[in-house]
């Protein structure tokens, strides 16, 4: 099986898509990520997308596209596949669903989180990410034991460059265009999972789980 999640930047996607991984044993691939490492590179990709990246624009579908690509499993895997921020606009969903058929597959479920954009604009503002194993807490309603520490791993944490309050205005202005257009593409094409975010971490996880566990059966 192969899901997208979709929700706002601060919705719990790589929250949720953690617990996944862990419960699930799915492949979790998440874009930001991945252009987060390009963006590190210090190659010309790089410059590209750093500009992009910490600006809060998005970064072309031409790179984005290739570099997820390169990295998504090629042969038909029994590996259920869990897709975080790819695709992000429709240009993207197509570039994906071509490349899929053409392996015999598509994208089976789609994972909608829902959250007021106020809730997420202030789970953005307090986030922070663990620099060596990406764990997220928020310093307000989640916090480390040891300030500034990963509780998992004793990584730094840090704020993102762009978990600033310009670049999470412009993502979640970006994010609510692309949204709706990517909800109309993939309507009727995917089972579709809509899923109240503003909650508790773990009581959106035990609905997920339980929906996607009932899907395969
Ligand atoms: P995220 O970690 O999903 O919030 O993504 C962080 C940033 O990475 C976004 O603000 C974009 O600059 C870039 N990005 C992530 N996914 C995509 C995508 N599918 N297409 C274009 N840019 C993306």
């Amino acid at each position: 099986m192969i899901a997208i999640i979709l929700g706002p930047q601060g919705s719990g996607k790589g929250t949720q898509a953690a617990v996944l991984r862990d419960r699930l044993g799915m492949l979790y691939i998440a874009s930001g990520d991945v252009l987060r490492s390009a963006r590190a590179s210090d190659t010309e990709l790089g410059a590209v997308v750093r500009r992009y990246m910490d600006d809060g624009h998005l970064v072309p579908d031409e790179i984005t596209v290739r570099l997820i690509l390169e990295i998504m499993p090629k042969a038909p895997a029994d590996r259920d596949t869990l897709l975080d921020g790819f695709p992000r606009t429709v240009a993207q969903a197509e570039a994906l669903d071509e490349a899929l058929t053409e392996q015999g597959r598509r994208i089976e479920v789609l994972i909608e989180l829902i959250a007021p954009l106020e809730v997420v604009k202030g789970r953005l503002q307090s986030r922070l990410v663990c620099r060596t194993c990406g764990a997220v807490y928020n310093s307000i309603t989640a916090p480390p034991k040891v300030e500034g520490k990963c509780d998992l791993d004793g990584g730094e944490l840090y704020r993102r460059e762009d978990d600033n309050p310009d670049a999470i205005d412009r993502r979640l202005a970006i994010w609510e265009r692309q949204n709706t257009e990517l909800l109309e593409y993939y309507d009727g094409r995917v089972e579709h999972l809509r899923v109240d975010a503003d909650r508790a971490a773990a009581a959106v996880a035990d609905e997920l789980v339980d929906e996607l566990t009932r899907h395969k059966v």
